[in-house]
């Protein structure tokens, strides 16, 4: 009996060990850096999160950093993960220039580099390029205004519009401010849209580092600059979240969404839960939605392909130029999203939850 005993519990040891040496050989496929740019937005997180557990699904161990929009911080991470042996990285740039000199140092080192969602520019170390479809974002929002305006200023044409661009050191933001004015410069040029503040061009209308506060102090500006004989405004190109919810701020304090003063059309993108109830309760018009899970889920398959000697198939290769060479590109599908699509897109398709927006 103590024999059988005895010889059970080497037998439950033994396929124990073989369980565990087999969950250590999955493990085994080596280490996959993440540098992502900031908590600060909801998407960040997400997307390293998702990045993270696709990965490590597939076998790898995960290091995931983010740096907080602080470029030396970025750079300091991705260093580590180069020093650390790293066999892939999948960096969420900063400042998509500032990398060469780290990227050599992971070239030398064989390690494959992937630019997530951000094209990493001037150098020739960036193997893939993963993202949506930017310059398409930029069309959505500005489309997305033209709609808004129709629906509630009709008869109030022209309209009075101002314009706000992203973070000018991310080349995606100079993507959807052209991507917008392809629409909306033709409106200009026929006199129904008016910039009245005359503020245009990616050089004045950039928000570093897409940061709301920023946003909402040059709406004050440009609201007691241009607007205090009366007129108003009737939309403003917004091309995050972020930067609409600061922009919203500035106009409420001028008496806006009262009603005397109703909303202008204000765009955004992310489809971040707070935006999406300013959605429901009329402040913002729309945002767009970029399913960031379906984008974390094909950048884990291609980095597995690279890691693994493969080659991946059916990119991009003629959009994304990064001033050295044309970076191949996944460019995944934008949408517009507003009050009368947002269950459907955001909330049935598990994006966001309903307790999310309550
Ligand atoms: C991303 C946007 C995001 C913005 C600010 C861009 O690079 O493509 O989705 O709104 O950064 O975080």
């Amino acid at each position: 009996m103590k024999i059988i005993k005895t010889l059970a519990t080497v037998l439950a040891v033994g396929a124990m060990a073989l369980t565990a040496s087999t969950a250590v050989f999955a493990q085994d496929k080596g280490a996959i850096g993440i540098a992502m740019p900031t908590q600060s937005s909801l998407r960040w997180i997400s997307d390293g999160n998702e990045l993270k557990a696709a990965l490590e699904a597939k076998g790898y161990t995960v290091d995931l950093q983010f740096a907080e929009d602080d470029v030396p911080n970025q750079l300091a991470q991705i260093e580590n993960m180069v020093t650390k042996g790293a066999k892939a990285l999948v960096i969420g740039s900063i400042d998509g220039t500032t990398l060469s000199a780290v990227l050599q140092q992971a070239a030398d080192a064989g390690i494959k580099v992937v630019a997530y969602d951000r094209l990493i520019r001037d150098t020739a170390n960036v193997d893939l390029y993963t993202t949506f479809d930017n310059f398409q974002v930029g069309v959505l929002q500005a489309n997305s205004l033209v709609k808004g305006l129709e629906a509630n200023f009709a008869d109030q044409k022209p309209w009075n519009v101002e314009l706000f661009g992203g973070s000018p050191d991310d080349n995606n933001a100079f993507f959807f401010y052209d991507g917008a004015m392809s629409v909306l410069q033709p409106m200009i040029d026929a006199g129904d849209v008016v910039i009245k503040s005359g503020q245009v061009g990616m050089d004045t209308v950039g928000t570093l580092r897409w940061d709301g506060a920023v946003a909402q102090a040059r709406m004050d500006n440009i609201l007691s600059a241009n607007y205090s004989d009366g007129s108003r405004v009737h939309a403003v190109l917004s091309p995050y979240d972020g930067l609409s919810r600061g922009i919203i701020s500035s106009l409420r304090g001028v008496g806006y969404g009262s009603a005397d003063l109703a909303w202008p059309v204000i765009s955004g993108q992310d489809a971040e839960a707070p935006s999406v109830k300013a959605i429901i309760a009329g402040e913002q018009y729309s945002t767009i939605y970029k399913d960031t899970r379906e984008l974390a889920k094909t950048t884990a398959d291609l980095v597995d392909t690279l890691v693994s000697g493969g080659t991946p198939e059916g990119l991009d290769t003629t959009t994304y130029d990064n001033g050295v060479k044309v970076v191949p590109s996944i460019l995944l599908t934008p949408y517009e999203v507003d009050a009368s699509n947002y269950k459907e897109l955001v909330i049935d398709s598990g994006y966001l939850t309903e307790a999310d927006i309550q």
